[in-house]
């Protein structure tokens, strides 16, 4: 048997706890990547994965991203990540999350939790009842807080805006053709923000009717999950799949920038530059998704002062992420590396690696 860490994916993770609980049935593997920053954030994943592997590389890669992430969005916290493994039929109880907030807790405050895909504010309340290492919970009052995925929304909005000026040289999204693969939380959040400013939209999903639903409201066009990739488009914006930029995906866009929300959308390392080859404009994924792991801190870190958290310093900190973009577009371009080669190197530097 190979021993994980010798796995492409592991890249020195400070801690990889595997979680199991007779009584609930719970399963579930817990990341650290780097504490360097601060305590471990990062969201838990609900998932059923075809093979136990699957868990362990998912888990790996995102912790590692949350490293990146939150080095990037200059927030004084770590990179982990949780994934729980769903049965085929996603079952879920009270025990079993329970069960993953004992096991939260025993870290002591190494790992703080949150939603990610599969979990809901609901799920982190539960958590929250055993263990106070736990963010994304609802917000009271004006107070920032809860779902994470309109700021998440909302920082992929600034970031697309830039790179549009960027590439395009357009002050506004007016008339901007822009493809979003995925409608869900933080997908459907960015179209509305688009169709407000007049963007026009091509929309995907797997659930047909949540695409086409949508498309009415906002007045766009709903397509085919297969087809998205290929329209042709200024933004192809990916919020659904991670590892969907690969040799095959790459070579099918119709688009001069790709910048969405989807965790970990290149397949392999090298695929940014397949992207520079293309002539694409790459907005790294984890600098422009990180709205939410911005408000999930600053509300983790107000509730340790025992404060509510000003929801305009969420704003403000968010509104920073097109600076760090440009700030990568401009180096890449004066290096000739690309965008998510520059963006893992300034992101390594920041937490001593
Ligand atoms: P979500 O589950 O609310 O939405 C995802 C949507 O994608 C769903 O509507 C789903 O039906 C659709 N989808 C799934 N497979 C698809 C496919 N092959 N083609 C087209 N559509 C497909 O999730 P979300 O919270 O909106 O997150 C979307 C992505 O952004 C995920 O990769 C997530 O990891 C990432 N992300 C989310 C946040 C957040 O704050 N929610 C933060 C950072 C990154």
């Amino acid at each position: 048997m190979t021993a994980f860490w010798t796995q492409p994916d592991y890249d020195d993770h400070e801690t990889v706890q595997l979680v199991r609980d007779r009584a609930s049935g719970l399963t579930a593997l817990i990341g650290i990547h780097s504490t360097h920053l601060g305590p471990a954030a990062g969201g838990t994943r609900f998932w059923h994965y075809a093979q136990p592997a699957d868990a362990l590389r998912d888990v790996l890669r995102l912790s590692r991203g949350m490293s990146y992430k939150n080095a990037m969005a200059g927030l004084p916290m770590g990179g982990g990540k949780a994934v729980i493994l769903a049965d085929a039929k996603g079952t879920k109880t009270p025990e079993m999350l329970a069960a993953f907030g004992d096991a939260v807790d025993r870290l002591g405050g190494r790992y703080v939790t949150a939603e990610d895909v599969g979990i809901c504010v609901a799920d982190m309340v539960a958590v929250a009842a055993r263990t106070p290492y736990v963010s994304g919970l609802p917000a009271e009052g004006d107070a920032a807080g809860g779902d994470p995925g309109p700021f998440t929304a909302m920082g992929v909005y600034h970031g697309m805006k830039a790179a549009v000026r960027y590439r395009l040289g357009k002050d506004s999204l007016a008339g901007v053709h822009v493809a979003l693969q995925g409608v869900g939380s933080v997908g459907g959040g960015v179209a509305r923000l688009l169709a407000r400013d007049g963007a026009k939209l091509t929309l995907a999903d797997i659930n047909r009717d949540r695409a086409e639903a949508l498309a009415d409201e906002l007045g766009g066009e709903a397509v085919e999950t297969d087809a998205v990739m290929g329209v042709a488009c200024d933004v192809f914006s990916p919020n659904a799949l991670g590892a969907i930029l690969d040799d095959e995906g790459i070579a099918r866009l119709e688009a001069p920038i790709v910048a969405g929300a989807a965790n970990n959308q290149l397949a392999r390392p090298e695929h940014g530059d397949a992207l520079v080859a293309r002539g694409v404009l790459y907005a790294p994924d984890y600098v422009i998704n990180a709205g939410g792991i911005i408000s999930v801190a600053l509300e983790y870190l107000c509730r340790q002062d025992g404060a509510p958290c000003d929801i305009n310093e969420v704003r403000k900190r968010i509104a920073l992420i097109p600076d760090r973009l440009e700030d990568i577009w401009r180096e890449s371009d004066a290096s000739g590396q690309s965008p998510a080669a520059i963006a893992d190197a300034m992101a390594q530097k920041l937490i001593g690696r």
